[in-house]
């Protein structure tokens, strides 16, 4: 079973909707979303729902108020900060957790003398299985302000794994997260290949160096797609320059096309919606993207 990421190193160059052409050219895929804090592939697969989950990341704390004897304990050894003191009009002290700022480390349901500290699992977001016409289709949804998004993205990997094993697919497309920070590490450790899809511009070019770095840290064969290469083809170059430098592989260059965008706005991929310049150019790259993943053994 092989398991392609496309990843981006930043959001808006085009990863999307490159991976939704992938997705209308595979055969038998599994799809994983792992954009789990603003996810935008069922946008244009429009996935039908068959299953729903909680997901839970960590413990919150909660003070029991009939229980709390108001001694401060978890206000002082709190090193985030999320318990809040007030005194009510008649001088009485109340304290409360503000569950935004608490990290769920336990500290004060450790430490509170009267065992006023509730803690329980937390509901952090959801996470679904999908069908849609391409094939089953693993996503999730972060709730507002939630941390552990690596730990949601793992368990969106593995359940697209556990498909892909049930029903006999060989193949996991993963629309990796934006940025680079934990998501993206859990979203690609363990991958049999890296697509980054960038684009000409100077944040492009500095987040790709990163890209090249992290996936060399963990020793995953990189490909490399510059998007809408044409809007600026001196920065192109100096990002296939970059590349070439790292040992990895422009894939492919993707002219700008008004067509993505009117693909968009009909929920569908570029190739299914015309044949137009960035559809053919995405169709050749496919080709690249199944040649080096047929080389790849892991
Ligand atoms: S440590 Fe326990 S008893 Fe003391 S203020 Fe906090 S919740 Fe209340
Ligand atoms: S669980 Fe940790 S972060 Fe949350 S309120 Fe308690 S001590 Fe603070």
């Amino acid at each position: 079973m092989k398991e392609l990421i496309v990843i981006s190193g930043k959001g808006g160059t085009g990863k999307t909707s490159v991976l939704s052409c992938f997705a209308a050219l595979a055969e038998n895929p599994v799809l994983a979303d792992c954009d789990v804090d603003a996810s935008d592939l069922h946008l244009i697969l429009s996935p039908e729902v068959i299953h729903s989950h909680d997901f839970s990341g960590g413990n919150r704390a909660e003070i029991l108020p009939e229980k709390c004897t108001a001694c401060g304990t978890c206000h002082e050894l709190c090193r985030f900060d999320a318990v809040q003191h007030r005194k009510t009009a008649h001088g009485k002290s109340i304290f409360a957790i503000d569950p935004i700022a608490c990290e769920g480390c336990g500290v004060c349901a450790h430490f509170c003398p009267a065992q006023a500290v509730s803690f329980k699992p937390a509901v952090n977001g959801q996470w679904f299985i999908s069908k849609t016409r391409f094939g089953p289709m693993v996503h999730a949804r972060l709730g507002v302000a939630e941390e552990n998004s690596g730990k949601l993205v793992s368990l969106v990997r593995q359940q697209a794994k556990k498909i892909a094993q049930d029903q006999g697919r060989e193949l996991i497309l993963v629309d990796g997260p934006p940025g680079m920070g934990c998501p993206v590490i859990a979203s690609i450790s363990g991958a049999s290949l890296v697509l980054a899809v960038t684009e000409p511009t100077l944040s492009g070019l500095h987040d790709l160096e990163r890209v090249i770095e992290l996936t060399r840290h963990f020793d995953i064969p990189l490909m490399v797609s510059v998007n809408k290469w044409d809007i600026n083809p001196s920065i192109a170059g100096r990002i296939e320059e970059q590349v070439s430098r790292a040992g990895a592989a422009v894939a492919s260059r993707i002219p700008y096309d008004p067509a993505v965008t009117r693909a968009q706005i009909q929920m569908q991929a570029v190739v299914e919606h015309a044949d137009t310049p960035a559809a053919q150019h995405i169709r050749k790259l496919w080709k690249e993207v199944l040649i080096s993943l047929s080389k790849n053994n892991s």
